[in-house]
């Protein structure tokens, strides 16, 4: 049993109150499309909508991995959404959005993992929105034969960003992220940048479940060894009681010391910060990365 760590002042954030996101939600309802940002209670809902920016959950609500961390729900999905691609452009599209973040959970029952319903979503939003950077962020398409098929299938419909968050140290993964492997999300990301050197790749992780610093170090250096251009650290953040506790909360300096960190091995964007998370800043990250 570990005691519940009280939050710091840091991690305490005020929400103000703005209709904005209440019409954005709206729109969202009538299109019966989800969002990480409203779904995870995102602190940064009205900084992110704000600025034109919103995280898209495709192909469902229900994960086939159960990791520690993770607030999905876990089961069996149903099949992909045919109708989805075209519902997630248009709202996209009447939104407004500049920059979009599609994201899923883990289809390991699909032969592809996915990777054909987010090609769909590219080109649909690039079709009516094209004019709307899409970010995809995507699980790890673990399985025999399946990278290589989610590669292929992302060689005509690349993304402006490949997004992987490699989520921890390895040194933490069977606990953390059992259904998962620690070089093969590396290899991923490796391969697609192979495949697509002008794409700019992504990647995060989270502290606070355990890792030390050199541990993190150690896999930063692990992830510009495979060509990682960008990355994202921010802290755990516990759902429920039900989830991996937090273990300590990373304090602002520690942050700023790994966002130097990251910036000396060369990533060309770090952002680093107790708040943030895989598609905080997405935008203007990327616009700083050079992503145009
Ligand atoms: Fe949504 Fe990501 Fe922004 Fe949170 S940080 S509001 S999940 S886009
Ligand atoms: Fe959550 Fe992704 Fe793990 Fe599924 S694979 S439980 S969505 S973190």
């Amino acid at each position: 049993h570990v005691e519940t760590l009280r939050k710091p002042s840091w991690i305490r954030v005020r929400i103000p109150t703005g209709n904005a996101v209440q019409k954005l939600k709206e729109k969202l309802r009538e299109n019966a499309l989800v969002t990480v940002c409203e779904e995870a209670s995102c602190p940064n809902i009205h900084e992110c909508f704000g600025h034109g920016t919103a995280t898209f959950m495709i192909l469902g609500e229900v994960c086939t991995r159960r990791c520690s961390f993770c607030d999905v729900a876990h089961g069996r999905p149903k099949p992909p959404d045919a109708a989805e691609p075209l519902k997630l452009a248009l709202t996209i599209k009447d939104m407004g959005l500049k920059y979009v973040v599609v994201t899923s959970v883990d289809r390991d029952d699909l032969r592809d993992g996915g990777a054909g319903h987010f090609a769909t979503c590219i080109h649909e939003i690039r079709t009516h929105a094209p004019n709307t950077k899409i970010e995809i962020l995507t699980p790890d398409f673990r399985g025999k034969g399946r990278m290589e098929r989610a590669l292929e299938i992302f060689r005509d419909a690349p993304p402006d960003v490949f997004n992987h968050n490699i989520e921890t140290v390895p040194e933490l993964y069977r606990n953390v992220r059992p259904g998962a492997d620690y070089q093969w999300s590396l290899t991923l990301l490796q391969q697609f940048k192979a495949q697509h050197p002008d794409v700019t790749t992504k990647s995060g992780i989270m502290l606070g479940l355990g890792e030390t610093m050199e541990q993190v170090e150690g896999t930063l250096r692990d992830l510009r060894a495979h060509d990682v251009d960008m990355i994202t650290i921010g802290q755990y953040l516990q759902p429920s009681a039900h989830h991996h506790p937090v273990l300590r909360y990373w304090t602002p300096e520690e942050f700023k010391q790994l966002e130097e960190f990251g910036y000396a091995l060369g990533f060309t964007h770090v952002a680093s910060g107790p708040l943030v998370r895989s598609s905080y800043h997405a935008d203007r990250s990327a616009a700083e990365a050079g992503v145009n």
